[in-house]
């Protein structure tokens, strides 16, 4: 017998109808070029998208076909957010870190016809143009309506684009139907394309705005530093559209300064981004005091938040670290862990441990670990093996297809992380299959290589990976940033620090502990093991 419930289609269009009915006057402030704030609310903004979806139909847009968008966290990117899948189509929000021979390929791969600019990200694309399909119809988001067709031939200008179309209503979809499409960033291989549907981006938002997942919520004032063109931001603008939080985009401002004022200025009380921003933002807030007394949360997660990260907002700021953990293939939200999930006040070390971990899975997501025949492992805590997930918001597949080898044979997403799960459900990532450090048949973890010489004193960033060796096949090289270039830490003792932590055969050499100004990161931000790699063979 079949249930007597609406089949109510789950589409993007339908957190747009929820914000302007219901949070018209909700604030969305967003960060000009020039410092200055933007603000607007969210029933301009889905007045906005009307016309937008208007304008998409003008310039031919039709069901199906890609839109790219090449721009910062900003009010007219929320609206593309909104008015592309609101005209049928698909919103592909590119990199913009990527370099242009990356770009053009992966535009090229989407098949994009439109391109969305941010002014400031003009160059970038001017340097990508001799490669871009020459048909491609650029649109330049601009604050001050410059002339767009100087800074790229043929293009139109956003804002006189808006204003010379007429509002048009969505258009109807089903809920199974290409809402979004994100390429990885390629960290391990080529960028692998993400085709998100309506469905599972409103499930998604639905998922953010749980309490134990994100806890995106209509008394939050969000910021969203992760950026709208790296794994949909986490799923925050559309959870916000949906729970009506004030939003705050920190547009192309996002050094320790910029950032910390936002947070105070705006009263942020949720803030998402990767552990890099936090150690900048912390370095600031070093030098400057601020009012951080509204701010409940940090997310950290795109790379393991470090445990000294996680102490030092916690003991110095009194900010507690949610740490979550996701791929872009899930959209992408897979677990986190909140201050005080262990019962214990924030501040005790009981907790600071449980929040070392990405811990449980969100409620909606499935996880197992698998050892490398395809058998299940023990949630022991200690068993090792590769993540694999499942869940209404995980890839099924890539755009283009990419082969049966990232699915078991019953349907999980392998998610080529290694990880423990312990009997409590909380998920431990050990490292990415890729960038474990094998040595003389035994698996060094890099992350926990990082983590620990992160905590040494005098450390700014630390970064490890594999050099080829004679005797260990692997061996492991460790990059280190010193918080002050005047007082580096001293390679020996950094290695006994170590030793404390690491069997003797796990500890890279002295030798090996490489003092430099910085380590190589990829567009999203984390260390660039596949740089760090290159560099590593090039200098011998
Ligand atoms: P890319 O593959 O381009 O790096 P993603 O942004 O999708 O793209 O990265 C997902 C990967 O980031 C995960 O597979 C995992 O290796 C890493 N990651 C994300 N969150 C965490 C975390 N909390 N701890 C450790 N690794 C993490």
């Amino acid at each position: 017998m079949r249930g007597l419930m609406m089949d109510f289609p789950l589409v993007v269009d339908a957190l747009v109808r929820r914000a302007r009915t219901v949070f018209p006057r909700r604030e969305v402030v967003s960060r000009r070029d020039d410092g200055a704030l933007h603000r607007t609310d969210y029933g301009a903004v889905a007045d906005r998208v009307d016309r937008l979806v208007g304008a998409l139909q003008s310039l031919g847009v039709r069901r199906g076909d890609r839109v790219a968008t090449f721009a910062w966290n900003s009010h007219r990117h929320l609206e593309l957010y909104l008015a592309v899948p609101g005209a049928g189509a698909v919103l592909h929000t590119v990199n913009v870190r990527l370099p242009a021979e990356q770009i053009a390929w992966i535009v090229r791969h989407a098949g994009d016809r439109l391109m969305f600019v941010d002014r400031s990200l003009v160059p970038a694309i001017r340097a990508a143009l001799p490669a871009l399909p020459s048909e491609l119809q650029f649109v330049v988001l601009d604050d001050d309506g410059r002339g767009a067709d100087a800074a790229v031939p043929g293009a139109l200008d956003y804002e006189a684009l808006l204003a010379s179309s007429s509002p048009a209503p969505a258009v109807a979809v089903d809920e199974r139907d290409a809402a979004g499409l994100c390429y990885t960033s390629g960290t391990t291989g080529e960028p692998k394309g993400v085709l998100y549907s309506h469905r599972s981006t409103v499930l998604h938002a639905f998922g953010c705005a749980m309490i134990d997942s994100l806890g995106v919520s209509q008394r939050a004032t969000v910021l969203p530093v992760v950026p709208m063109f790296h794994a949909v931001s986490w799923g925050l603008p559309h959870a916000s559209v949906l729970t009506g939080s004030k939003l705050v985009l920190p547009g192309s401002q996002l050094g320790g300064d910029a950032l910390a004022s936002l947070i105070e200025g705006e009263g942020v009380t949720l803030a998402a981004g990767v552990p890099t921003v936090w150690n900048l933002v912390l370095q600031s807030l070093r030098r400057q005091r601020r009012d951080l007394s509204k701010l409940r949360s940090i997310v950290v997660g795109g790379a393991a938040a470090p445990r000294a990260l996680i102490e030092s907002w916690q003991f110095e700021f009194g900010v507690s670290i949610t740490h979550a953990w996701g791929m872009t293939e899930t959209s992408p939200v897979g677990s986190c862990t909140h201050p005080g999930s262990t019962g214990l006040p924030a501040n005790d070390v009981g907790d600071i441990d449980a929040r070392c971990k990405p811990g449980r899975p969100v409620p909606g997501l499935e996880a197992r670990i698998l050892d490398d025949d395809g058998e299940d492992l023990p949630w022991d805590g200690v068993a090792a093996g590769e993540l694999c997930v499942r869940g209404p918001w995980v890839a099924a597949n890539y755009f283009g297809g990419a082969g049966a080898e990232v699915f078991t044979s019953d349907g999980w997403f392998r998610t080529g992380d290694v990880a423990t799960i312990d009997a409590e459900g909380r998920i431990a990532i050990t490292d990415r299959k890729k960038d474990l450090i094998k040595s003389r048949g035994e698996w060094i973890s890099s992350q926990a290589l990082e983590n620990a010489a992160m905590a040494f004193p005098g450390v700014l960033e630390a970064a490890a990976c594999a050099r080829p060796d004679e005797l260990r096949d692997e061996a492991p090289v460790l990059f280190v940033v010193p918080a002050d270039r005047a007082q580096p830490p001293s390679p020996r003792d950094l290695v006994a620090h170590l030793a404390r932590h690491f069997a003797k055969w796990q500890l890279p050499r002295v030798e090996d502990v490489r003092i430099v100004d910085a380590i190589p990161k990829t567009g999203t931000g984390k260390f660039d093991k596949k740089a760090m790699r290159v560099a590593l063979r090039s200098s011998g």
